[in-house]
């Protein structure tokens, strides 16, 4: 067993991380920029380490200090997370070279799935369906052929891609040539690396995404769906589990592809199959080599602790559970609370004056948010996470709407009163959308 963790991360994950620690009786070292000298996660953590100024690459990207931060305190692990350095295979690479413990998969497997033509083509021969598409990068002189072949629309993407970042969407020959050159502008800024490929353009997708564990031997389960449709410019807002759209049969159906293929990889720790999912077809788009943002829907309705079966699997004891261990019960549904206008969703940092959170049977908040604290405008707007989990879906609208009624965040806009609204939305209430529903409804559509 690991003996000390030093949390590469911040906010509500930093946290949730140290709580994991916490329960195995591992002691936990914090890092932090200046800007973060009084959050949560490094009041609560036995050790803290300042790793630089507020900007994330001068702190929490900045491996040399991370590693320092190792050294200095003797941690023989690092949990990254989630964003940050938890898909850096150099990072992965670093550490291991220092005789850390990276808590996540090997660099080789982050590599194969970091780069999404080389994931297709991995999960095409892993036995997993994917999106028809381009076999490998899009150039202009090449595009209009690939895109005859596939048929419009087609949708351009980076394939260094994250975060939704330069994708483009071209309905017809016309729009091909700008949406091509667009995207590669867009991949350059965000990721340094223009290569683009090519996928079908799927018009009413769901996105399901299947959660695996690995043991880093060959041993490899699903724990089920998460279904993540609401969105807003590709960004998840709510997610929930099971799926409103699947049956047992289908789930179960897909999660064993999942652990088949994780097997035969030898995949190691927690990752997400991602895909998109319509008309009874499902079409993988992505994998995520780390924990998500959303894990916690899936802990409520299996009742496993992802973190604790990450540090279990770093450490060599594999994994806590059998597939035949595992039972879903209930549903569940997540509400990203982030420090932003609920209807524009700028971002609106500042200090919060009061936080009460909600409490009750089947309520989990996530969250590093205090009454005083100082929302720092150099990270992301999340500022916490609300789980609620019901014997039915029914039953878990129901109590998401009493909670949310309970819910106090004073002194800052949050996301809390779109999800007010959510609750009593007929789709929502009958589990009938898609990927595109949100925008829609926010642009006042199907409102
Ligand atoms: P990123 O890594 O940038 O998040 P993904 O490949 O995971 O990119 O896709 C993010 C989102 O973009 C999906 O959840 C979906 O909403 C949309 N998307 C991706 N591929 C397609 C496609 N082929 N057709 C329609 N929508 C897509």
């Amino acid at each position: 067993m690991v003996s000390k963790i030093l949390i590469a991360n911040r906010g509500e994950i930093a946290l949730r991380v140290l709580r994991a620690c916490k329960e195995l009786g591992i002691a936990t070292v914090a890092v932090h920029s200046t800007a973060d000298a009084d959050a949560m996660h490094v009041r609560l953590a036995d050790e803290s380490v300042c790793i630089g100024p507020p900007p994330s690459r001068d702190s929490y990207l900045n491996i040399h200090q991370i590693v320092a931060a190792c050294e200095i305190t003797g941690a023989d692990a690092v949990h990254p997370g989630y964003g940050f350095l938890s898909e850096n295979a150099k990072f992965a690479d670093i550490l291991e070279a220092h005789g850390i413990t990276f808590i996540g998969p090997t660099a080789e497997h982050i590599r194969l799935m970091g780069d999404k033509i080389t994931a297709k083509q991995t999960a095409l021969e892993l036995g997993i369906p994917v999106v028809p598409g381009s076999d490998g990068e899009v150039r202009p002189e090449n595009a209009m052929e690939i895109a005859k072949t596939i048929g419009f629309p087609v949708l351009i993407k980076a394939t260094a891609g994250g975060g939704g970042r330069g994708m483009k969407v071209a309905r017809t020959e016309a729009d091909l040539d700008e949406a091509v050159a667009t995207a590669r502008t867009e991949a350059a800024a965000a990721f340094g690396n223009d290569a683009v490929y090519m996928e079908k353009y799927l018009e009413k997708p769901r996105h399901i995404e299947i959660q695996v564990l690995g043991d880093g031997a060959g041993n490899a389960i699903h724990l089920g769906e998460r279904d993540c449709s609401l969105q807003r410019r590709h960004q998840k807002v709510w997610e929930e589990a099971n799926s409103p759209a699947l049956t047992v049969e289908q789930r179960m159906k897909i999660g064993e592809v999942c652990a088949a293929a994780m097997r035969k990889l030898k995949y190691r720790g927690a990752g997400t199959i991602e895909f998109l999912y319509e008309n009874g077809e499902f079409y993988f788009i992505e994998m995520n080599t780390r924990l998500q943002v959303e894990h916690p829907v899936t802990e409520a309705i299996t009742g496993i602790d992802l973190v604790n079966e990450q540090i279990r699997i770093a450490s060599g004891d594999g994994l806590s559970v059998s597939q035949s261990d595992v039972v879903f019960q209930g549903h569940a549904i997540e509400c990203r609370i982030n420090a932003e206008d609920p209807r524009t969703f700028v971002p609106s940092p500042g200090t919060i004056t009061t936080f009460h959170t909600p409490g009750g049977l089947g309520v989990r908040v996530d969250s590093g948010a205090y009454a005083g604290y100082k929302i720092p405008p150099y990270y992301d707007s999340l500022i916490g996470k609300l789980i609620v989990h019901g014997r039915t879906r029914e039953e878990c609208i129901k109590r998401l709407s009493r909670v949310l009624d309970e819910f106090v965040v004073d002194g800052i806009k949050t996301t809390l009163p779109l999800f007010q609204d959510l609750v009593k939305n007929e789709d929502i209430l009958a589990g009938n959308y898609d990927i595109h529903w949100l925008e829609k409804y926010l642009a006042g559509d199907n409102a």
